[in-house]
């Protein structure tokens, strides 16, 4: 029996990784899949769904084109009639700021507080699954995923760099960093939010990251 990429019990399902709600339809076929318990892997949707909400909330999101299916995904998940508690969540992160200077607002815009250890464990779920994927090894028990903003990452030091779909997802990794590192990942979402994550033993800098970001509204 294979072990759960996540945690210690049995990994009885099949996970896709990266999720597949965060990936415009026709979804791509090469998604990969990972063993999960099915607590893992049932319990991961609502954070994918924050996750996918809080990307297509920063300014630089780029809702037409390939990426409009997922704009209008995130809309309407905020258009159903159970979604109040999702919307007061939304409205009590944004926070009202001086606009950066490259910024289309002027004077004060709207910024997100986002919930960094949420993201920080969508995006090492990946990390971790994406390792299970290429290299056949989950993480020793005790092991940890370190995730970093990853803006100024020079990813020439990638060893291998893939992208799943154009402008939706692309990664790299390094698997030969150190004998107490299991990989090192570099990955990108819609063209705009990259992060590294390092999975090894735990560090004390772990979400040590940056996704603070302007919203725009939803119309
Ligand atoms: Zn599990």
């Amino acid at each position: 029996m294979k072990r759960c990429t996540y945690c210690p019990d049995d990994g009885i399902e099949a996970d896709h990784v990266p999720p597949r709600l965060l990936f415009p339809s026709p979804r791509p076929s090469n998604l990969v899949t990972v063993p999960a318990c099915s607590r893992c892997n049932r319990g991961f949707g609502e954070a994918d769904e924050y996750f996918r909400s809080r990307l297509v909330a920063r300014e630089r999101f780029d809702s037409s084109g390939v990426m409009k299916p997922i704009y209008d995904a995130t809309v309407r998940s905020y258009d159903k009639a159970n979604a109040a508690g999702k919307t007061r969540k939304l409205l009590s992160e944004i926070r009202f700021v001086s606009a950066p200077p490259e910024s289309s607002w002027e004077g004060v815009a709207p910024s997100m507080q986002v919930d960094l250890p949420r993201i920080a464990l969508v995006v090492a779920r990946i990390a971790m699954g994406l390792q299970w994927a290429h290299l056949g090894k989950r993480s020793p028990d005790g092991n940890g995923a370190t995730v970093f903003d990853s803006v100024h990452f020079p990813t020439p030091l990638l060893q291998e760099r893939t992208t799943m779909v154009q402008g939706v997802f692309e990664y790299g990794r390094r698997n030969d960093v150190g004998p107490l590192t299991d990989s090192v990942w570099w990955m990108r979402f819609y063209n705009d939010a990259a992060f590294v994550v390092w999975i090894g033993p735990r560090r004390d800098e772990a979400h040590r990251f940056d996704l603070e970001a302007n919203v725009s509204p939803f119309s």
